[in-house]
């Protein structure tokens, strides 16, 4: 049978020892039928074939962005722009509000990524600062980490928010001496007003699934996980889209654990069930803040914030609890856990959890996986427990990282070097919208190390970027299973393809942000070129 697609002239990088130097691949019905040279596929060249002439630019595997939320990740695209790039003032968040407050119908106004440290007032705005421009109508302004928000009068008022509420479990309501709410609500305390909001259709989430699948697709992911599914109408949405035919990327799902591991366990659904398009993956809890919020577990005070140590979700007997039941269910287990007392809390419930039910390759995950001690690591390679690093979070966020963290955290910290020395598996992620999608900007960080102001972030923890490339293919296929099937161009793998404008491996190390995608392949149909 001729191949539907062949790709010639230029490196292909395969992520694939057996294979490499190859030069040329062909695609047939949905998979790699050929990998070699352009002698070893000219044969299968028919009338039909597309025959792509690359010109010397490489293809890759599919990219693999491993955790992100792709939901809020769509709808964010239709909220005020508030990451520093787009808005770097506060007065000129105030113009954003006041321009969508015009011509909002009394609806909620949502914005989303400011970062106070890189505001012009290096600091939260207040509930005030919001009303002067919100006209009475309920708004928030959600963090770049999404772990707190600012709430204007009409929304705190909505939720009934005053200087009698009391802090609710797990979240802070800041406020100014007299003890009313300056409007900055961190962690579950965002709840009480989030909680208003109301919550998006079937047909809603599916069409923020679209917008955010047609960017994944310009980048080159082909592949992500979705970190974050608590409500029916969220898995029915991917589930209608993939049924459909429409779900524009491959996904797994991280199913959260308080919400649905009752009903999923008795209906024996586990990790895996579904197909190579949308498939059950693992069963997640929160158990802290973020390292820019001043909000992850830590086992010592935040530098220059004495008695912050940062939140806990749950203590260690529910955690402990939560995932026996999982494990045993068939659950692959996932936290987020970004701060050293957070991570530490998980491995102790991992452990307890394998005891109690071994599994022989059970492969769970910590996502963030942020302040790696060496004992840490040490458990981390003797229970394969994997990490599942935002690399470009040391970009967006390491300056702040830089403020909150003592020089030996900050080398402790998303220690990608470390955790390859190790033989542990780290995969590569963006955790988009916290921070940009954009996959070059996420390799030159786990290279470079580089921050926004060009710091370097604990430069010994830099990787190559054959390394960085594994950790956003193969090492992302890996962390849901599928590395049979996909993460690499190996003959039989699913045809996931991406072309990018040069070499990533002849491209200086402070340039790879630069890289761009040509064109990419989805099961072997071109799903988007430039
Ligand atoms: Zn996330």
């Amino acid at each position: 049978m001729p191949a539907d697609l062949v790709f010639r002239n230029g490196p292909v990088i395969c992520v694939d020892t057996a294979y490499e130097g190859a030069e040329a691949v062909a695609v047939t019905a949905g998979r790699i039928s050929g990998v070699g040279t352009r002698a070893d596929v000219e044969g299968a060249i028919g009338p039909e074939t597309r025959v792509v002439d690359r010109g010397g630019r490489a293809l890759l595997p599919g990219l693999n962005d491993n955790h992100n939320h792709p939901m809020s990740f769509g709808e964010a695209l239709g909220w005020i722009d508030a990451t520093p790039a787009a808005i770097s003032t506060l007065g000129g968040l105030q113009d954003a509000f006041r321009a969508r407050a015009a011509q909002n119908g009394g609806g909620w106004l949502l914005a989303r990524g400011y970062d106070d440290s890189r505001l012009d007032i290096r600091r939260h705005p207040t509930r005030y600062e919001l009303d002067a421009a919100t006209g009475g109508q309920p708004a928030i302004l959600v963090r770049t980490c999404g772990h707190l928000l600012v709430a204007n009068s009409a929304a705190l008022e909505r939720a009934g928010i005053d200087a009698n509420t009391p802090d609710p479990s797990g979240g802070h309501i800041d406020r100014d001496a007299h003890g009313a709410a300056v409007g900055l609500l961190r962690e579950t305390a965002m709840r009480l007003v989030r909680d208003l909001i109301p919550e998006p259709t079937v047909a809603q989430i599916k069409s923020y699934l679209r917008a955010a699948g047609r960017r994944f697709l310009e980048y080159g992911i082909t592949s992500v996980g979705e970190a974050a599914i608590s409500r029916s109408e969220q898995f029915r949405a991917y589930q209608e889209l993939a049924r459909d035919g429409e779900l524009p990327m491959r996904v797994f799902t991280m199913m959260l654990i308080d919400d649905t591991l009752d009903s999923l366990s008795s209906l024996g659904m586990i990790t895996g069930f579904g197909d190579a398009r949308l498939r059950i993956g693992p069963a997640k809890v929160f158990q802290d803040g973020s390292g820019g919020g001043r909000t992850a577990a830590m086992t010592v005070d935040y530098r220059n914030d004495p008695g912050n140590r940062g939140i806990t979700i749950y203590d260690q007997e529910g955690l402990n609890e939560r995932f026996t039941r999982a494990n045993a269910a068939g659950f692959q287990m996932a936290a987020h856990a970004i701060g050293d007392r957070a991570i530490t809390m998980i491995l102790d419930a991992y452990e307890t959890a394998l005891a109690a039910h071994p599994r022989p390759d059970a492969r769970p995950r910590i996502e963030h996986c942020g302040i790696c001690t060496p004992e840490h690591l040490r458990r981390m390679a003797s229970m394969g427990v994997l990490a599942i690093p935002q690399p470009s979070f040391i970009y967006y966020l390491g300056d702040s990282y830089i403020n909150n963290f003592t020089e030996e955290q900050l080398s402790l910290s998303y220690p990608g070097r470390a955790w390859i020395d190790r033989g542990i598996v780290a995969a590569g992620s963006s955790d988009v919208p916290v921070v940009s999608a954009d996959p070059f900007v996420n390799m030159r960080s786990a290279v470079t190390r580089l921050t926004q102001d060009g710091q370097r972030m604990g430069p010994d923890q830099g990787v190559t970027i054959d390394e960085a490339i594994r950790m956003f293919t193969i090492n992302g296929a890996f962390a849901s299973f599928e590395e049979r099937i996909k993460g690499s161009i190996t003959p039989g793998k699913l045809a996931d393809l991406t072309v990018l404008d040069r070499d990533p491996r002849s491209v200086p190390a402070d340039e790879l942000h630069t890289l761009r995608c040509d064109m990419t392949v989805l099961d072997g149909h071109v799903v988007f070129e430039r």
